[in-house]
């Protein structure tokens, strides 16, 4: 197995995945004898599960995070909820993929600052962003922070807007506020939710894997003939549709990941609450932490103008860290129109955001050792 050169570094996949190794391979061996090699009875029991855990009654598995963020999108379009043109609400901090599902359903994305105590949408900032081509928003729960208040649940029942959650980040994380059907957890809160199972996501595949769920009977169908070339039954194309399934290898393996999902959200909580009371540098701002913790921590993401000095002398101490993201997708050669959008927030957080190792990977000790080396920083 690689070697990091790092005495602590960010993220370890190997060593990760090492915990699982046999159940793995006996997954693996499982799929090979079974001659299924897409769909089958391993993608329906997985889906069967996330739709457990998530408390949805619908979960369609998909190819990756982004294809389950564009076919939700396509799939209200071809449903009639959606035209090309409507605008949707968006994070200006967040991952591109969320603004790339959004644009190549023809739809169009307004971006809106981050709340700088939370880094996610500024829901107080919602309504005033709210035109009459609006018709949805697409919450992000970034970091493994859920992102779902009153504000945007009141903002959008008035003004009768799909919420769609990006929950490439948070699968497992909690809302302090019940969604209209009285959920509160990650992925049930919105009319339909986006999960992304990439390897470096708290729950991840040993490849690319997504999936749609949703309470919404009509949208899951449309979504999994979608998925699968616009076919409702076989041989029948209902819709322009593309091949984005999930494979049953990547099912087997998310299915037992699943199963350890609550473990792995406390030890990343037990890792957070170490970071957030041993650093006390006063250049260094650590990120708020609610009682209860109802983050899940894909990211512990600390703050500092002096940030490029911070990482330098975490990495000279052999610490290995992150940047997510510097920089924003309005600043993306790919969305040049977005070039001039007036989003201080949202660039000074991508000059001072850093993320530090928190995984599986990551101890407790290893916890205060970092922290102790941040606290040891001066400029
Ligand atoms: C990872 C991620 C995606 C995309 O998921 P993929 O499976 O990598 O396509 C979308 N949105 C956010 C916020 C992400 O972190």
């Amino acid at each position: 197995m690689n070697k990091s050169p790092y005495r602590y570094p960010f993220l370890d996949l190997g060593r990760v995945n090492a915990r699982y190794m046999a159940d793995l391979k006996a997954a693996a061996a499982r799929v090979i004898d079974s001659g299924r090699y897409v769909g089958g009875p391993e993608v329906k029991a997985f889906e069967d599960a996330l739709a457990a855990c998530t408390q949805v009654p619908y979960v369609v598995a998909v190819s990756n995070g982004l294809d389950a963020l564009r076919l939700i999108f396509r799939a209200y379009i071809e449903l009639g909820r959606l035209q090309p043109g409507d605008e949707v609400i968006v994070p200006a901090n967040t991952y591109i993929a969320s603004v790339l599902a959004v644009t190549d359903c023809g739809l169009k994305p307004v971006l809106v600052e981050p709340d700088p105590e939370t880094l996610n949408l500024d829901t107080r900032l919602v309504e005033a962003s709210i035109s009459p081509r609006t018709k949805a928003i697409l919450t992000v729960h970034l970091y493994g922070r859920v992102c779902y208040d009153q504000a945007l649940k009141t903002a959008a029942e008035r003004h009768k807007l799909l919420v769609i959650e990006d929950n490439a980040q948070a699968i497992g994380a909690t809302s302090a506020t019940p969604s209209p059907r009285g959920t509160y957890i990650a992925g049930s809160l919105g009319d339909a939710a986006a999960f992304s199972f990439y390897p470096t996501k708290n729950v991840g595949a040993l490849g690319d894997a997504g999936a749609v769920a949703t309470a919404d009977a009509q949208l899951a169908s449309t979504v999994r003939a979608l998925a699968n070339y616009g076919s409702d039954y076989r041989y029948h194309n209902i819709y322009q549709g593309v091949n984005c399934r999930m494979d049953p290898l990547q099912a087997a393996f998310l299915t037992l990941k699943l199963q350890d999902m609550d473990d792995e959200i406390q030890r990343r909580r037990d890792i957070a609450a170490i970071y957030s009371s041993a650093i006390n540098n006063p250049k260094v701002i650590t990120p708020r932490i609610d009682e209860p913790d109802r983050s899940v921590w894909h990211q512990y993401v600390v703050r500092t103008p002096y940030r490029e000095f911070l990482r330098r002398h975490l990495e000279a101490n052999g610490v290995e860290t992150d940047i997510h993201y510097a920089t924003p997708p309005h600043r993306q050669p790919c969305y040049p129109n977005f070039s001039r959008c007036n989003l201080p927030i949202t660039e000074q957080l991508a000059d001072e955001v850093l993320s530090l190792p928190i995984s599986a990977c990551t101890s407790a000790t290893d916890a205060r050792e970092i922290a102790a080396i941040i606290n040891d920083f001066k400029l």
